[in-house]
């Protein structure tokens, strides 16, 4: 069953206030039962014992127990609900206070219903000595209602506090669904619109925005995270787009001059030279390796990259590479310089690094101007090994560099240029990059030239 976040919320909080509550009580009444009784019990030790020190110094003063001192020691016993009895040591008694005052006050408990709680124990008898001068002349006998005398106030104070405790529950239920629906309507609501906006995203108008009013970071986050899918979606359907009329666009020139020649060969205006026909054959052969990229693509994109890595100098490796280009380099008259810390160590594939610089350094190439000048750059710093290729050339459009790593995407300046590139070397630089637990980033500025960096870590123990 799923159940809403509101009432979740509500729930959760009128349960943790019940049970506070009630544990709170528990608590308190065992402890105060406790204590109150252990308080009224000494307490009625110290009154008993008083009691009977009372009557020791009163039978002291006057021995022949005259009238006055019998009346005073019954209103003692009626005013403190006591039986007293005095006996000598021959067991004869000298006065007793008689238990009708006792019974008396019984009979009124129970007429008013008992709710003082008064004297409704057991009814117990303690003994204590008479004594003169230090010497046992008798006993003292008094008589009491038991336990529940002594935990009548604490009984009322235990009702009075429960009374408050349930009181204290109705107000804090009220309070703490009031904060409840406050709290919830502040986590639901922006969640309502943020599904709202998915959903209409879900049906492809992906220009929605979700735009919230929260304080709660993690959905204010949710809402962002949101916001940057819909744009990342809008960005593939961009490039999904651009992809498709690339590729029209780039098997379309070579079928159409294929098409005119092989029209110009059979209506019989052209005679199918050796020349004609290497024009034609090269048209066939940009075709086919615009479909080999796509199958290269493809192989990468289906199968976790197989890399065979042994350890490689990788500072000699780049220098043979850069040693090939040089001679492409002079002949358009431009200049290929490097700044290659020597000796570095690497365990990488070797095959797969040629690969990747040599996209790197044809596209340079590709993509100079007159006066064109490149420079690489290799050096070491703690787990990663940093490889730069700098050149001063067209440059990449601030709107293309976030997507020159995307399959098949080409600047429009870099299609002008004719070099013949189908926009997936760079993709697969990328894969290659990464497959070595490496990042490749571009910086640009358009008509000043790029600047492409690679971090890479040698991936060598020993090193
Ligand atoms: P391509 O085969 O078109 O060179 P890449 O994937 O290698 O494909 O590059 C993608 C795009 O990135 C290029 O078409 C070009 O627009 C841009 N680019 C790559 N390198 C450079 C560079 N050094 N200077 C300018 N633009 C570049």
């Amino acid at each position: 069953m799923k159940i809403s976040l509101k009432r979740k919320i509500t729930l959760a909080f009128i349960i943790t206030i019940l049970g506070a509550i009630v544990l709170t009580s528990i608590v308190s009444n065992f402890s105060i039962n406790r204590n109150f009784n252990n308080y009224l019990v000494e307490e009625h030790k110290e009154k008993i014992t008083g009691t009977a020190e009372f009557i020791n110094s009163l039978y002291n003063k006057d021995r022949d127990l005259k009238i006055t001192t019998q009346e005073e020691l019954q209103r003692y016993a009626v005013l403190q609900d006591l039986y007293i009895q005095l006996k000598d040591n021959n067991n004869s008694v000298l006065y007793t206070s008689g238990t009708s005052h006792l019974q008396h006050n019984r009979m009124m408990d129970r007429m008013m219903g008992s709710k003082m709680h008064r004297n409704s124990g057991e009814y117990q008898e303690e003994e204590y000595p008479l004594t003169s001068e230090g010497k046992n002349i008798g006993s003292i006998t008094i008589g009491f209602f038991g336990d529940s005398y002594l935990s009548s106030s604490a009984l009322s104070f235990i009702s009075t506090l429960n009374r408050s405790f349930i009181i204290s529950a109705v107000i804090a239920i009220a309070f703490g669904f009031f904060v409840s629906l406050l709290i919830s309507n502040q986590l639901s609501n922006p969640l309502i619109k943020i599904t709202k906006t998915a959903n209409i995203m879900r049906t492809g108008n992906l220009n929605v925005k979700s735009e919230i009013n929260t304080s709660t970071k993690e959905i204010q986050e949710l809402s962002n995270s949101i916001n940057f899918l819909a744009e990342t979606l809008r960005n593939q359907e961009m490039l999904r787009k651009r992809l498709t009329s690339d590729m029209a666009h780039e098997l379309r020139t070579p079928l159409t001059t294929l098409k005119t020649h092989a029209e110009a060969f059979m209506d019989g205006v052209w005679k199918p030279t050796p020349e004609r026909l290497r024009v034609f054959y090269e048209e066939i052969e940009r075709s086919r390796k615009m479909v080999d990229s796509l199958r290269d693509l493809s192989k990468f994109e289906q199968s976790s990259l197989a890399l065979n890595k042994s350890t490689l100098n990788v500072s000699k490796e780049l220098k043979g590479i850069i040693e090939i280009f040089n001679p492409l380099f002079n002949k358009k008259g431009y200049k290929l310089d490097y700044d290659i810390q020597s000796d570095i160590q690497a365990f990488w594939d070797k095959d797969k690094f040629k690969q990747i610089m040599n996209n790197l350094l044809a596209n340079s190439l590709n993509y100079l101007k007159p006066e064109g000048k490149v420079e690489v750059t290799m050096k070491k710093e703690n787990k990663n090994i940093i490889i730069q290729i700098m050149d001063n050339g067209i440059g990449i459009p601030e709107k293309d560099l976030p997507y020159i790593f995307e399959r098949f995407y080409r600047s429009d300046l870099s299609r002008n240029k004719n070099t013949g590139g189908s926009g997936i070397g760079l993709t697969i630089s990328k894969a290659l990059v990464e497959a070595h637990g490496g990042s490749i980033k571009a910086e640009s500025t358009e008509g000043r030239g790029t600047v492409f960096t690679l971090i890479i870590p040698h991936n060598e123990k020993s090193l």
